[in-house]
């Protein structure tokens, strides 16, 4: 039987759940932003009046407004949008255990199986639209395809609120004239290195020579040339099987009492590097984090931050926590002193989800960033953690490492 997949992406999601929240929202352009009352923050979702005007996400709020005057601006409610996307994954449930979620608002599902019971790939996904529209109000475009990057690549050619179907038989004619770059797994680095080879389409990437290809991209060059033809051997994953992880945070009781600023500096840097390293082992990158310090009358303090740029950077956990540290503590005014810090990072999205990610401004400070993350990971994994360390920590003294423990929350499903 040929595999039916579909791939589902809900419509402006952030901005649609708050349309949702606010009916009012409705009838005036609308961005979700990074932080509203900042004219430097960062779209990340509008609603199609915003989008009429021409406001983009990523862009920063005072451009947009030059755009759109009357924008109104509100801050990300994660918590909400969490519960939507809860909603609609339990009706994508009801046809079937392939359930494989991709950020906060897509999924892909696996149908070849429903079909006895719900009808045709489109059918199916025809009802899912339906009852997820009846249900939470929410639109889905949806991509009908034999391969999941295929399936993707229908929704994302897919207006708002329609079905994209594409077939064995005509998908050369539909997908092989697009630019390579539609493809999830051909970012702007390996987009430059393609045009290079001269490989400007999906059409032209289908019939790259293979071994070329893999001497320029290894084992993955193979795999360029499978998803643009739509035979690479992804499956879905059994959504029973997998856990979200809903934060990833670590903690730890300082050898000493905290007395100094410096000494909490060090203990925040230790530990961002430590959450920093382990989002990245996980794949993940966060856009809020929540800091707690806990003094040595063992009362807890506690402020948490969302952020526009997601981020898995040691050096911006640090930045981000040490903000919050200015907010939750005053050595100058606190009479105890302070006995153990916790870091935790939520709001996790996919490092890979291309997405996602391109949805934000891409600096080369973060691309510099990321490539020191790599190399100091390498160097920890081969000699060890205690191998390599910020100057900052060389005289770290009160920090063990040993009593380090890590807080994941997950969410069992
Ligand atoms: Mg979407």
């Amino acid at each position: 039987m040929e595999r039916a997949i579909l791939h589902c992406d809900l419509n402006n999601f952030y901005a649609s759940v708050e349309c949702i929240k606010n009916s009012e929202y409705k009838n005036v352009p609308l961005a979700v932003t990074g932080n509203p009352k900042k004219r430097t923050g960062i779209i990340l979702a509008k609603n199609t009046l915003a989008k009429e005007k021409g406001v983009k996400t990523g862009e920063v709020i005072w451009k947009a407004k030059q755009l759109c005057p009357d924008l109104v601006c509100v801050s990300p409610d994660f918590e909400e949008y969490a519960k939507y996307s809860d909603l609609v994954k339990k009706i994508y449930l009801k046809y079937t255990d392939f359930v494989e979620p991709f950020g906060i608002d897509e999924c892909w599902l696996d149908i070849t199986k429903s079909q006895k019971l719900f009808g045709s790939p489109y059918q199916i996904a025809e009802k899912i639209k339906e009852e997820v529209k009846k249900t939470t109000g929410l639109t889905i475009s949806i991509g009908v395809s034999f391969s999941k990057m295929f399936a993707k690549l229908g929704s994302k050619l897919a207006k708002n609120d329609e079905i994209n179907v594409i077939t064995k038989n005509d998908y050369k004619e539909k997908i092989w004239h697009l630019p390579v770059e539609k493809l999830i797994y051909v970012g702007r680095k390996r987009l430059v290195e393609l045009k290079k080879m001269n490989i400007n389409t999906i059409g032209e990437l289908a019939k790259a020579n293979k071994s070329i290809m893999e001497q320029h991209y290894g084992i993955s060059g193979e795999y360029l040339i499978q998803i643009a033809n739509g035979t690479e051997p992804d499956e879905v994953a059994n959504f029973n099987n997998l856990r979200t992880i809903k934060s990833i945070g670590n903690g730890t009781t300082s050898i000493i009492d905290i007395q100094t600023f410096e000494q909490a500096k060090q203990l925040i840097y230790f530990l961002s590097e430590m959450v920093a390293k382990r989002l990245r082992e996980k794949g993940f990158k966060s856009l809020c984090i929540h800091f707690t310090v806990k003094d040595n009358t063992l009362t807890h303090f506690s402020h948490s931050k969302t952020f526009e740029n997601p981020t898995n950077n040691a050096q911006e956990i640090a930045k981000h926590s040490l903000e919050l540290f200015n907010k939750t503590w005053s050595f100058s005014k606190q009479k105890t002193l302070i006995r153990a810090i916790r870091i935790s990072c939520s709001s996790l999205i996919s490092d890979k989800d291309n997405y996602q990610t391109n949805l934000f401004i891409d600096t080369k400070k973060e691309e510099k960033y990321s490539k020191a993350d790599k190399t100091i990971d390498i160097i920890k994994n081969k000699y060890g953690d205690s191998k390599i360390k910020r100057a900052l920590l060389l005289n770290a003294t009160h920090i063990n490492s040993e009593t380090s423990d890590n807080d994941d929350f997950f969410e069992e499903i």
